[in-house]
């Protein structure tokens, strides 16, 4: 069977990085599902579905056409043959991508695009994002729990903000925005942000980014 590793997590624990890190070293194929959370919502902002009605929602997600491109080396997302990997990213998606992800009948598409990623992997992949090792690969080779304090994950997130020169007051909305999503996240009655049983839990507060990437790397080879 091809190889899937599944890594969870919530925002700022250094999944995205660590994931796509941990592909390139193993030579697998990297998707991002929360960017095609993501992707979903910005095609019902643009095609005027009200996000708060999980009703539009449901009936209108069937509609957008999303494909991952899934090379660790330079993935890409595109909805209705359009790049939306800088939108997708902006504040007003942010915003909104919990209640969207929420909606049974997003879940169900997304799941499905995720599976069929990971069919045409060539070498297996690895996966990242709230539901992989619980829902979406159960029977995934290694699964692993990316944790790191709230703190550090704030501390994080904002160091890659300052980076981009973003004011401190963003700064100061975005993590209060990152604790609401995760809240959001870990309290919805379906497919829930939750460790699996047969998950290892790593926690990456006190770890540098390439000991966390040996780290996971090392779970994958036992
Ligand atoms: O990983 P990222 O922060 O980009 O994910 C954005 C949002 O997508 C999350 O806050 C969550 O609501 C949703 N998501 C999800 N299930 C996944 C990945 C992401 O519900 N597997």
């Amino acid at each position: 069977a091809p190889v899937v590793v599944a890594i969870d997590g919530p925002s700022g624990s250094g999944k995205s990085t660590v994931s796509r890190a941990v592909a390139a070293r193993l030579g697998l194929s990297f998707l991002d599902t929360g960017a095609m959370y993501r992707a979903m919502t910005w095609w019902m902002l643009t095609n005027g579905v009200d996000t708060a009605d999980a009703e539009a929602v449901a009936i209108a997600c069937g509609k957008p056409v999303i494909v991952s491109g899934t090379d660790a080396d330079g993935p890409t997302i595109t909805v209705d043959g359009v790049d939306v990997s800088g939108p997708i990213r902006g504040p007003e998606v942010t915003a909104q991508v919990s209640a969207v992800s929420a909606v049974p009948a997003v879940r169900t598409r997304l799941v499905e695009l995720q599976r069929d990623c990971a069919g045409l992997a060539p070498r297996g992949i690895v996966a990242e994002g709230r539901d992989m090792g619980t829902v979406v690969f159960p029977d995934a080779t290694a699964k692993i729990f990316l944790t790191a304090s709230a703190d550090a994950r704030a501390e994080r997130r904002a160091a890659e903000l300052r980076g981009k020169g973003v004011d401190e007051a963003t700064i100061a909305a975005m993590a209060a925005d990152l604790v609401r999503r995760d809240t959001a996240d870990s309290s919805r009655s379906t497919s829930p942000l939750t460790q699996a049983e047969d998950a290892v839990l790593v926690d990456t507060s006190a770890l540098t980014l390439d000991q966390v990437i040996d780290a996971v790397v090392e779970l994958v080879a036992e």
